[in-house]
């Protein structure tokens, strides 16, 4: 397990309301929202970044995509959203636990996120 916040988040040590949990995964809040929904995907296992990620990791990946459509879904933002994920420093990535971003609420074309 990462020593990240989301690592803290995921072991109970930093509070945070999950959205939505299960095995593999925990979904949260974005504590700093750029748009009216921004809720982050979270792996229970840590991959630090998306290019860490091996064979292994394929179900865990697939599964993270499930999540986050489901989420954007039941959100009511299934038909106008956007999933990010950073991919180290250079790609914006600013906590080194694997996440992806699911945003929506607002008109996306006119976000640059
Ligand atoms: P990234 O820049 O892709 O690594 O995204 C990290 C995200 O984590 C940012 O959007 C932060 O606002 C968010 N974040 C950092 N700390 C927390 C926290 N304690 N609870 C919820 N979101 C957080």
């Amino acid at each position: 397990m990462s020593d990240t916040i989301f690592g803290k988040i995921i072991r109970g040590e930093i509070p945070a309301e999950r959205v939505y949990e299960d095995d593999h995964c925990i979904v949260i809040n974005d504590i700093s929202p750029q748009a009216p929904i921004h809720r982050l995907v979270i792996p229970k296992q840590s991959i630090a970044k998306l290019c860490d990620a091996n064979e292994d990791h394929r179900a865990l990946l697939g599964h993270l995509m499930w999540v986050a459509a489901k989420v954007a879904n039941d959100a009511g933002i299934g038909d106008a959203c956007r999933f990010v994920i950073n991919n180290g420093e250079g790609g914006g990535q600013t906590v080194f636990h694997l996440h992806v971003h699911v945003l929506g609420g607002i008109e996306m074309s006119e976000q640059t996120l």
